[in-house]
C-alpha cells in the first residue's frame, strides 16, 4: 500500500504563477486591466478563435453565451443529464427550460439520437458537454443544429486542449465556454473564458459581462480614461480580475505540457487495467484529441461482489482519493421534483452512474503515484471479483 494519501486533485501552481500574482498585487491594478487583455489575446491565439472574453467562472461563460444567442423565457435548451449543475442552471437563469438528454451507452457524451427525439418548436439551443475531455460528435450535432435552426453552445469545461477532426474545441460551435476552476486542466482559482468567431455575440457578451455598460461612446470621442459610460442593458458582474488573469497567462503557457503528462498517465492506466474484465477503461473515438481532464473507469458489477461505493471506500483505505463524475442531473432532488423524472427515464446515464469512478489524473502526480493507483485497483479487483454467473 502507498504511504500517504493521494489527493483526487492538486492544482499545479508553480513559482511563475506566484511571482506574477505578487507583481500584479504590487502594480496596484487588481481588477480587469492589462493582464486580462493579455490573457484574452493569448487564449484566442492558442485556440485559434477570433474572440476570447475572460470572465470569473465557467458558469458565467455559459450564462453569457445563452444570453447572447437570445435564449429567453419559454425557450427550451437541450442539456445532457450527465453533467455538472452549471450546464443546466444557466438555462434556468434565463427562465428557459433545460431539457435533459441521455448519454451514449459506454461513452458519457450526449447521444445525438436522443437529441433528435427531444427537439420541439420551442428548442433554441444545444449545450454539448465534452465529458472528461472527449469531444462530442460535432459533425452530427452541427448537422442537427442546422436542420432545426438551433444554436450550439459548447460546454468545454473539461476540453482544454481538445480537438475534433483536427479542429480545436473552441472554434466549432457558435460559442464555447471554458472553465478555470481549481480542478480544471488549467486554473485561475475561479475563472472562465468564452470563445466565438461571431462579432455580434462577442460584443454582446463583453458588454453583459460588466453591467451592460458600453464604453464605445467615449472610445470614439475622447481620450482613454474618460468618466463617461452608458448602460445598454441590465448586465451582470462577471469580469475577471487581473490577479486571476496573471495566473491564467502562466497556466496557458504550460497547457500543452500539462496535457502531455495527462495523456501519458491515461496510457499507463489503460495498460494497467487492460487485462481486467472487471474494469472498463475510457473509449476514445477516432479522429479526436482527448483533453484527459478525467479518467473515468466503469466497474463490471456482475463480476464483483462489492458496489461502486464500497470500491471507493476500499480505495480510500488504500490511500487513494477518487471522485464520481457525475451524479446525473435527473437524479437530483430539484430536477426530480420539478420535472418528475424517474431513474429509468435516462437508462444510459443511470446505469453508468452506478458503475463509474474517476481516478486521480493530474500533472502534479508522479508515475509512481499512477502505479500505486493501478496496484490498489488491481488488489481490490483481485479480492472481490467473482466468477461471472455465480451468486453472492
Ligand atoms: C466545472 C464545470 C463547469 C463550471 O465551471 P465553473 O468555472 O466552476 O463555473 C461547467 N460545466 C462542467 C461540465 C464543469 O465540469
Amino acid at each position: 500500500m502507498r504511504k500517504g494519501f493521494l489527493q483526487f486533485h492538486v492544482p499545479d501552481i508553480g513559482e511563475e504563477e506566484i511571482q506574477v500574482v505578487l507583481e500584479t498585487l504590487r502594480s496596484g491594478w487588481l481588477t480587469t486591466g492589462p493582464k486580462v487583455k493579455q490573457f484574452e489575446e493569448n487564449f484566442a491565439k492558442y485556440i485559434g478563435a477570433r474572440h476570447a472574453i475572460a470572465v470569473n467562472s465557467g458558469t458565467a461563460a455559459l450564462h453569457l453565451a445563452l444570453d447572447a444567442v437570445g435564449v429567453k423565457e419559454g425557450d427550451e435548451v437541450l442539456v445532457p443529464t450527465m453533467t455538472f449543475a452549471a450546464t443546466a442552471e444557466v438555462v434556468l437563469y434565463l427562465k428557459a427550460k433545460p431539457v435533459l438528454v441521455d448519454c451514449q451507452p459506454g461513452i458519457f457524451n450526449i447521444d445525438p439520437k436522443e437529441i433528435e427525439k427531444k427537439i420541439t418548436k420551442k428548442t433554441k439551443a444545444i449545450i454539448p458537454v465534452h465529458f472528461a475531455g472527449e469531444p462530442c460528435d460535432m459533425d452530427r450535432i452541427g448537422e442537427i443544429a442546422r436542420q432545426h435552426n438551433l444554436k450550439v453552445i459548447e460546454d468545454a469545461a473539461h476540453a482544454l486542449p481538445a480537438k475534433f477532426k483536427g479542429r480545436m474545441i473552441g472554434t466549432i460551435g457558435d460559442i464555447t465556454a471554458f472553465s478555470f476552476y481549481a480542478t480544471k486542466n488549467i486554473t485561475t482559482g475561479e475563472g472562465g473564458m468564452i470563445t466565438t468567431d461571431n462579432d455580434d455575440y462577442a460584443e454582446k457578451m463583453r458588454i453583459m459581462s460588466l453591467h451592460g455598460i458600453s464604453k464605445d461612446a467615449w472610445k470614439r470621442y475622447t481620450a482613454e480614461g474618460s468618466w463617461y459610460y452608458e448602460i445598454q442593458y441590465p448586465g451582470y458582474k462577471y469580469n475577471m480580475t487581473d490577479i486571476a488573469a496573471a495566473m491564467g497567462i502562466q497556466q496557458l503557457r504550460k497547457c500543452d505540457r500539462f496535457w502531455e503528462i495527462r495523456r501519458q498517465y491515461a496510457a499507463l492506466y489503460h495498460d494497467g487495467f487492460s487485462d481486467l474484465p472487471e474494469i472498463t477503461t475510457p473509449v476514445v473515438q477516432n479522429n479526436v484529441q482527448h483533453a484527459w481532464h478525467l479518467y473515468v473507469i466503469q466497474l463490471d458489477l456482475e463480476r464483483l461482489r462489492i458496489t461502486r461505493n464500497e470500491f471507493i471506500e476500499l480505495l480510500k483505505k488504500e490511500n487513494i482519493g477518487t471522485s464520481v463524475h457525475f451524479i446525473p442531473l435527473h437524479l437530483h432532488p430539484y430536477y426530480r421534483n420539478t420535472y418528475g423524472f424517474k431513474p429509468s427515464d435516462f437508462p444510459n446515464a443511470t446505469g453508468a452512474y452506478e458503475r463509474i469512478i474517476s481516478l486521480p489524473l493530474y500533472p502534479r502526480m508522479t508515475e509512481d503515484d499512477v502505479q500505486s493507483v493501478i496496484e490498489a485497483v488491481r488488489k481490490i479487483v483481485g479480492q472481490y471479483s467473482k466468477p461471472i454467473g455465480s451468486s453472492g
